[in-house]
């Protein structure tokens, strides 16, 4: 069938939204029509050249949408159903998906390839027929994508799909870090450095948790303003000076420093960004490292004298330690119940035509927390 998609023809050159052929799907396959896709800061990373991929290439791997048609052997969902699309698949029978850490499933080994599972595309080019690469099985900067079935988990049908899309990635991601990878107890505190779309959602998560003080720093007052609306209890501004930032929170936290502190800074990630979450964490406490560093970045700047003699911990998290079919459904039901709020991260709504213009935005980084694409 013919589609229409963004494709990105390579690093920095403005995606063409465009007329694709797309295959049905295959056996353990499904057929989405896209309802939402949300415009994540790891697209434009990887648009950037921080992240490097094939080209050409659909990206978008935050997604919602309905299910059109199942390839042979799909049992989990059928046409009809609400799904929200996980960037890591869980194929629910390897050792990760079994021991209940699905984020790390075999078949995450093949989500950099550009390709299905099998090794073959889905997508292919109306002028000239070759292949288009996809991102992570799902590419959801396209009206329809063909995914596998153990990318997709269903939710509630009364729910605005435009919203849920959210819980693909950035809520989920920075969510799950404040609630997965970490278990703040009622009064303990935390530090969120990077207050986007992935610290908003942390933010929550440490919200929900009972958090005692949650300090939020960004470079952008308009985030730091947005962090509180999400139940940040301080803001710190970060000016290049880490050392003022540090601190401030100690001043907050009486001179302790605080149990938690969570790094989503990302691509914009720097040495200072990295020591400031390193040194907001007391002696004993945990930093959490969630943003995904520029690839050629190979190591970052930690003092590895206060690391062992204040015996720091330091977590890398990926998509929130989430187990994404039983954390995206819970996820949905706290929305339903009005207990987090996904409106609020939703800054603009686009359609497709405009995702060159999103991709500005996210680059200029304090006009939007998230651009979501409606099809
Ligand atoms: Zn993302
Ligand atoms: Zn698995």
């Amino acid at each position: 069938m013919r589609i229409k998609a963004a494709v990105c023809y390579g690093e920095r050159e403005p995606l063409v939204v465009e007329e694709v052929e797309l295959d049905p799907p295959r056996a353990n396959e499904v057929l989405i029509k896209y309802v939402a896709s949300g415009v994540c800061h790891s697209d434009v990373s990887i648009h950037q050249g921080f992240l490097p991929r094939d080209y050409p290439l659909i990206l978008g791997h935050e997604g919602a949408g309905i299910i059109e048609r199942v390839g042979e052997g799909v049992t989990a969902v059928q046409p009809g159903d609400h799904v929200v699309l996980g960037f890591i698949p869980s194929c629910g029978t390897c050792k990760w998906c079994h021991v209940g850490v699905p984020i790390l499933c075999d078949l995450g080994a093949h989500i950099r390839t550009g390709k299905m599972i099998d090794g073959t595309a889905r997508h292919h080019s109306t002028k000239d027929g070759r292949d288009l690469h996809t991102l992570m099985f799902i590419s959801t900067f396209a009206e329809y994508s063909v995914v596998p079935e153990a990318s997709v988990v269903k939710v509630p049908e009364h729910l605005p799909l435009e919203k849920l899309c959210l819980l693909g990635c950035g809520f989920t991601t920075g969510f799950g870090a404040a609630t997965n990878a970490i278990h703040i107890k009622p009064g303990e505190t935390v530090t969120i450095v990077g207050c986007g779309g992935l610290g908003t959602a942390a933010i929550q998560g440490a919200r929900l948790s009972g958090a005692g003080k949650i300090i939020a720093v960004d470079v952008q007052e308009a985030k730091l303003d947005l962090a509180k609306k999400f139940g940040a209890t301080h803001t710190v501004r970060s000016r290049g000076n880490p050392e003022e930032v540090v601190n401030e929170i100690l001043e907050i936290t009486w001179g302790v420093g605080t149990d938690y502190s969570m790094e989503f800074v990302g691509g914009d990630q720097t040495d200072d960004t990295v020591r400031v979450a390193f040194n907001a964490v007391r002696k004993g406490g945990t930093m959490v490292m969630i943003g995904v560093a520029e690839r050629s970045k190979q190591n970052f700047a930690i003092d590895p004298y206060t690391l062992a003699l204040w015996s720091k911990r330091i977590v890398g998290v990926l998509f929130g330690n989430a187990q994404f079919r039983v954390d995206i459904p819970r996820y949905a039901e706290l929305y339903d119940q009005g207990k987090i709020d996904l409106d609020g991260m939703v800054t603009q709504e686009i359609e497709l035509g405009q995702i060159n213009q999103a991709f500005d935005d996210v680059l200029a980084g304090d006009r939007v927390i998230r651009s979501v694409i409606r099809f």
